[in-house]
């Protein structure tokens, strides 16, 4: 056996130019080397960050040979990644990163008589159930994180789902690996029969190498390899003598794939992978079981497991309280709930025949009865209200950390598995090691297989490291004492590598490196992982080091929200400004962002819709996100929150607010971009361009009074393409079109005395489109309201000037003009305010910003009170109609389909459902929304030149085509003015706001 060789770093600059120049040369793929580009793949969803050396996205599989090539000649070490949503520091490493989830992501076969399916590595879960479901097959390995990880990072980690009662982790459910090694030698590996074992080759000898090591350690294997199904710590030397309560195999014979599968890139490159493959099962059904006692769940989850359950999860009372308090959840929760129980357990049972299901109901009704708890399960039978439930299942680490201030839930000891009839014994015992270390944990995930999911809140930039390790060791002897596995789902990575020799003792350790040795004796693929690694509380590989702080800054916008003191003991967060962050919050804001990965998102939702088209790190949000972590803590240089690392990193956010509503943590991109554009301006001016757009409430009642003249540059040829040159308005874009007849012109008001509402008309809906307010102001009036049009307060210096919410300003970061517009509006509303009348608007962005951004304006408690009275047109009526006061009498379109477009702003403050519910009001009008992310318009983005390719991608994600599908009779409708812009600019085709829809419809 050769001795191991540490693989020289090549950290220095000229190296790391080395490197980049030598790929640059061979490879089709995209380097990512810059200081940015670096930091924003040195880290993943653990606590830790190491700058690599550079990242490369291989364009196909010929890339990453010649990567591994050039690397093993400038032993310059590599790390595989996928979504990068490891927990324990897989994917972090000073080494070439080679990114595989853009290009190398197909599905290359499928054989429906082997069920199995082959797939490259970099491939979604989710999408490749989504491209199976047609057959009646899934990839059963349903980890929380489907929507973003990668078959390649799955099979790394050997990653387990909530199902793995019924279907096992990844060890059991993939067939063969197509690898590469790090000597450059190709090879498929699957059973132990189909792998060369005689011959010289290099295959064969690690082959004959790996069986003698499997039969010297055949005893200390059985002695020393957990029990536990859940066991993903060091390498799977028990397929030589399987200690796994779940078969590896079917006939029992070693599968070569199966150790690499956990070796966490260590061992080998997958190139690609073949999956087993499951029937989709057609019928679920879940009994929600209510406990008094945690205690009690934990003792009789052993019971429950007769029942031959698909999936046992546990949710407990600090859980069940925060999704009581979550609007989003409130409704669900609240229908498992029988009482107020301290845990629940949701057991699902699933196959194809539903009598079935529902006896297997029945028989846990009764178990729990002679377990002396009857009446304790909650029925839920249809798939709706199942999917409803196992989303807050699936949310419950993301509703954790949502906590705010220094201490976080830090995951180091996360998912140990123990055996059942330990657990409540093993839970009880923990949860007093927390809480004599100052702090404590919440419990939730896979009770059916004794893997608990527990976070003690830790400050790792404080004594977090000391008390991890001291947590860790304590933990460790419950984890020995009841024969469990000290990693039952995350895998080794930085924070536990250190703990294999701990869990297999120094002979399997000295195996496990004996095999690294065999597959890699350069050590160049992942080194420090599994074997050889670093202490887990090595402080210096921290995001968060000790002594990591924030650049003191002046924001503009009230950040104290964010800024925030926490107790990690009761896991309460002190008042807004209780902190000590030395940018007033906005620093602490940024820092929300735990790399979950949660924003790669593509199918539903809005997030992230720049991503979803580049499918760059740099334009998702938490891409952005770490840049920004990066130039606030001085890691990009001095002065980097300015630079243009970080204004290119925002360049394509398009302000959607998606990140605000759906990342798990809150991290609201669009509010921070407002603030980094401010510090820019600030510095370096505006633009004359973005100058121009911003002020457009300034000059617009001009543009009214001359709109021939504001509308020239739409007719006469060769104007286009000068704006484009000379204002970056791209000359393949129409412009809206001024106006003499704008709504306040010709709006009728009532006295300020007299109104039920006030009307406000934004500068696009007075301007622009006055036949949107016209047509609120109609519908409202006939449903009997007395409506009031807001106008400037008397006092105001600038009252002939129309009301503007400041949204223009914002967009470019002139926090200080929009401060004043937002003042003007605030002054304006105030006795409505005081009075309690509502404030009803028509553009989303326009409405929504009284309720987001007036109120970190500094604005006071006038503000507040506006952002609870003002309601989008859609929802006012919405809210009338649930309240049973709204008399608006409507009658049958010509048109009975409609499509609909919910602008990104509503889409966040879950204000679709309000046109839904109006437009359900008129009879016979078939109503279907479009599954769609931003329309790509986002204000002035779309219109700009150096923005027209994104966003007409953008557009055609999903907006675009499904408008093209609609017939000539559909009816269009779209409340933002820039959606409405798009449809015409994209699909040719009209959409109009909700309001024109049901003025059309007054009887
Ligand atoms: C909120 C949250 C919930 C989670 N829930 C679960 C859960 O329910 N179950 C679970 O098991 N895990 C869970 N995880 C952990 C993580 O999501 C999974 O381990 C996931 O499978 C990792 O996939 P990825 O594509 O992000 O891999 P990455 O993190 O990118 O990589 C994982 C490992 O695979 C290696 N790798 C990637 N591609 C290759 C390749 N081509 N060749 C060789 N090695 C490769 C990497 O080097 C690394 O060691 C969760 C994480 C988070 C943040
Ligand atoms: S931005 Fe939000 S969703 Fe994205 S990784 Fe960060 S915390 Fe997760
Ligand atoms: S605001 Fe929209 S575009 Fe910007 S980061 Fe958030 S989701 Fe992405």
């Amino acid at each position: 056996m050769n001795a191991p060789v540490a693989p020289t770093i090549i950290h220095a600059d000229h190296q790391r130019n080395t490197l980049a120049r030598r790929l640059e040369q061979e490879v089709q793929g995209e380097l990512l080397f810059s200081r940015g580009d670096r930091g924003r793949y040195a880290t993943d969803a653990s606590i830790y960050q190491i700058d690599p050396i550079g990242v490369l996205v291989p364009k196909n599989f010929n890339d990453v040979i010649i990567a591994r090539e050039i690397c093993a000649e400038l032993e310059a070490p590599l790390i595989m990644r996928g979504g990068g949503t490891s927990q324990c520091g897989q994917t972090v490493g000073e080494a070439l990163v080679l990114d595989n989830s853009k290009f190398l992501n197909k599905v290359i076969s499928l054989d429906l008589d082997a069920m199995t399916v082959t797939v490259e590595p970099g491939i979604v879960l989710d999408h490749l159930n989504a491209w199976l479901r047609p057959h009646g097959v899934w990839f059963p390995v349903d980890v929380s994180t489907a929507a973003q990880c990668t078959i390649g990072g799955m099979t790394g980690n050997n990653s387990c789902g909530s199902r793995s009662i019924q279907y096992g982790n990844m060890v059991h459910n993939v067939a063969a690996i197509d690898a590469l090694l790090a000597d450059g030698t190709q090879a498929s590996f699957g059973p132990l029969a189909t792998m060369p074992q005689d011959d010289t080759s290099r295959i064969g000898q690690i082959v004959r190498q790996l069986m003698e090591i499997g039969r010297r350690e055949h005893d200390e294997i059985t002695q020393q390899v957990p029990k536990t199904l859940r066991r993903v710590g060091g390498y799977n030397i028990d397929i030589f003598n399987p200690q796994s309560s779940r078969p590896y195999t079917a006939d029992g014979q070693p599968n070569l794939a199966h150790l690499l599968v956990g070796s966490e890139g260590t061992l080998a490159i997958s190139k690609q992978i073949t999956l087993k493959l499951a029937p989709l099962p057609t019928e679920k059904v879940l009994g929600v079981v209510n406990f008094p006692t945690f205690y009690q769940a934990m003792d009789m989850t052993q019971h429950i497991v007769t029942l031959d359950p698909a999936a046992v999860e546990l949710i407990d009372n600090t859980m069940i309280r925060l999704a009581l308090e979550n609007p989003a959840f409130k409704t669900t929760i609240e229908k498992a709930l029988i009482g107020d129980p301290e845990a629940v357990l949701l057991v699902e049972f699933a196959g194809d025949n539903k009598a079935e299901r529902i006896a297997k109901l029945k028989q846990l009704n009764d178990l729990m009865g002679d377990l002396g708890l009857p009446n304790s399960v909650v029925e839920l039978i249809t798939p709706a209200e199942q999917k409803a439930l196992w989303s807050v299942r699936k949310s419950a680490l993301n509703i954790m950390m949502s906590m705010r201030g220094d201490g976080k839930p830090v995951s180091f000891i996360e998912d140990c598995a123990v055996p059942l009839e330990h657990l409540a014994e093993y839970t009880t015992k923990l949860t007093d090691i927390f809480h004599k270390h100052g702090t404590n944990g919440t419990w939730y995930a896979h009770a059916s297989v004794g893997t608990l999911h527990v976070r003690p809140i830790l400050d790792m930039r404080r004594d977090g490291g000391p008390k991890m390790r001291a947590i860790a060791e304590e933990a460790s002897a419950l984890v020995r004492q009841y024969k469990g596995a000290f990693s039952g789902e995350h895998g080794d990575g930085l924070v536990r590598s250190e703990w294999v020799a701990w869990q297999f003792g120094p002979r399997l350790m000295k195996a496990f490196e004996e095999i690294k040795d065999l597959f890699d004796p350069q050590g160049l693929l992942n080194p420090g992982k599994i074997v050889r690694s670093p202490k887990m509380d090595a402080a210096e590989l921290f995001r968060f080091t000790p002594g990591y702080e924030a650049k003191a800054m002046n924001s503009a916008l009230d950040w104290s929200r964010w800024n925030v003191s926490s107790d990690p003991a009761t896991q309460s967060t002190g008042d807004p400004g209780s902190g000590d962050d030395a940018t007033g919050g906005f620093a602490k804001a940024v820092e929300m962002c735990n790399n979950n990965g949660h924003c790669r998102k593509f199918d539903s939702g809005t997030m992230c819709p720049s991503y979803r088209v580049t499918r760059d790190e740099r334009h998702l949000t938490r891409g952005r996100a770490n840049t920004l972590r990066l130039a606030i803590s001085g890691q990009l240089g001095p002065d980097a929150l300015t630079s243009e690392e970080v204004a290119d990193s925002l360049d394509l956010c398009v302000s959607c607010k998606g990140c605000k509503r759906e990342c798990p943590t809150g991290v609201d991109m669009a509010k921070m971009k407002i603030e980094v554009l401010y510090q820019r301006q600030k510095k370096y001016g505006i633009k004359l361009k973005d100058k121009l757009i911003a002020t457009m409430p300034q000059w617009a009642p001009w543009a009214a009074k001359f709109p021939w003249l504001f509308n020239l540059r739409d007719k006469i040829p060769g104007v286009p393409q000068l704006t484009e040159k000379l204002f970056d308005l791209s000359a393949k874009r129409s412009l809206p079109r001024w106006r003499k007849d704008t709504f306040l012109s010709q709006a009728s008001s009532v006295p300020a005395q007299d109104a039920d509402v006030v009307l406000f008309a934004d500068t696009f809906n007075n301007y622009l489109e006055s036949e949107n307010a016209i047509a609120a102001h109609a519908v409202l009036t006939a449903a009997g309201y007395q409506v009031h049009v807001a106008q400037a307060h008397p006092d105001d210096q600038e009252k002939q000037r129309p009301l503007c919410c400041g949204r223009t300003y914002l967009a470019a970061g002139l926090i200080d003009e929009a401060k004043v517009e937002a003042k003007r509006v605030v002054t304006a509303l105030g006795p409505f305010i005081e009075k309690g009348i509502p404030v009803v608007g028509l553009e989303p962005s326009c409405l929504l910003s009284l309720r987001d951004e007036f109120l970190v304006m500094g604005l006071g408690d006038l503000a507040d009170k506006l952002s609870r009275q003002s309601f989008l047109f859609e929802e006012f009526l919405a809210n009338e109609h649930h309240n049973g006061t709204l008399k608006l009498s409507l009658t049958p379109l010509p048109q009975k389909q409609a499509l609909l477009h919910g602008h990104c702003h509503q889409k966040a403050f879950d204000a679709v459902k309000p046109v839904q519910t109006v437009l359900g009001l008129i009879p016979d009008l078939n109503v279907s929304l479009i599954e769609s992310s931003c329309c790509g318009m986002a204000g002035a983005f779309g219109y700009e030149a150096s923005h027209y390719d994104i966003s007409m991608k953008m557009g055609e994600l999903s907006l675009l085509p499904a408008i093209r599908d609609a017939s000539d009779d559909t009816l269009l409708i779209a409340d933002g003015t820039s959606c409405r812009h798009q449809i015409h600019d994209g699909a040719q085709r009209e959409a109009i706001h909700v309001a024109q829809v049901l003025q059309q419809a007054l009887a």
